[in-house]
């Protein structure tokens, strides 16, 4: 079983594509989302339709996903991302809001190998940068892969017999191999709105089998995502910085 994993879409359409066309190029089986499919770019409703398509095996719900279909409110919010959010409401579908509000809390369990949250197995808001964060969220975590998002940046932690080792986005992981007896989380780094300073789409394919992780990068047409965001009068702090990856 080969697994694309798709995290922090943010409604960018063509990031999504590119990915998708990428990863058929590669060959995969079922899909994992990490969450957040809306907020930021302008086709929440198109995003929303070619995720329903993949029938992904498991997703889970961002918290963008819980302010844009009107679940919580913004609070914690900055303006630019509240406003982005309000949009999201007024724009989507009522079918589409029902669906994205019905989306179930993470941590999820897959399969023996392989567990996915938003953020981090013991609070789907909560980040994980560092190792402090890694270690609290490897405490809690049930299989010997869990994969989250909500940071933007590619990221590996291992717990190791003999301690924690990560890899972040100074020295971005390409590959990770799951080792007998080790934990690990995995962040592939986000689909849409990227910010390692790496404008490029971000996902990953799991091996279930050769027990990888591998992390691609992919570029697709920016300026059609920045375009559409500036046309649907979102803020335009939210094009700009998808040519820079921040
Ligand atoms: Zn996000």
């Amino acid at each position: 079983m080969r697994y694309l994993i798709l995290t922090d879409i943010h409604a960018n359409l063509e990031a999504l594509d590119a990915c998708l066309a990428d990863a058929r190029q590669r060959g995969f089986d079922r899909t994992l989302v990490l969450g957040d499919l809306v907020g930021y770019g302008a086709d929440p409703d198109a995003v929303i339709d070619r995720v329903q398509h993949l029938e992904p095996e498991a997703l889970v719900r961002g918290n963008h996903d819980k302010v844009a279909s009107g679940l919580e409110q913004a609070e914690g919010f900055n303006s630019v991302a509240r406003s982005a959010a309000r949009w999201t409401l007024e724009i989507l579908t009522e079918e589409h809001r029902a669906w994205l509000a019905a989306l179930p809390a993470g941590p999820h369990p897959v399969d023996d190998l392989v567990e996915i949250c938003h953020g981090s197995p013991f609070d789907e808001d909560s980040y994980i940068f560092d190792e402090l964060d890694a270690a609290r969220a490897l405490k809690v975590t049930t299989r010997p892969l869990c994969l989250f998002g909500h940071t933007h940046y590619p990221a590996a932690f291992e717990l190791a017999r003999d301690g924690l080792d990560s890899a972040g986005p100074a020295d971005p992981p390409n590959a990770v191999q799951i080792v007998e007896g080790s934990k690990h989380l995995v962040n592939p780094g986000s689909v849409g709105q990227p910010r390692d300073g790496d404008p490029r789409a971000a996902y990953a394919i799991v091996d279930q089998t050769a027990r990888r992780v591998e992390l691609f990068r992919v570029k697709y047409p920016i300026w059609e995502a920045q375009a559409k965001i500036v046309k649907a009068g979102l803020p335009e702090v939210l094009a700009q910085r998808l040519a820079v990856g921040r």
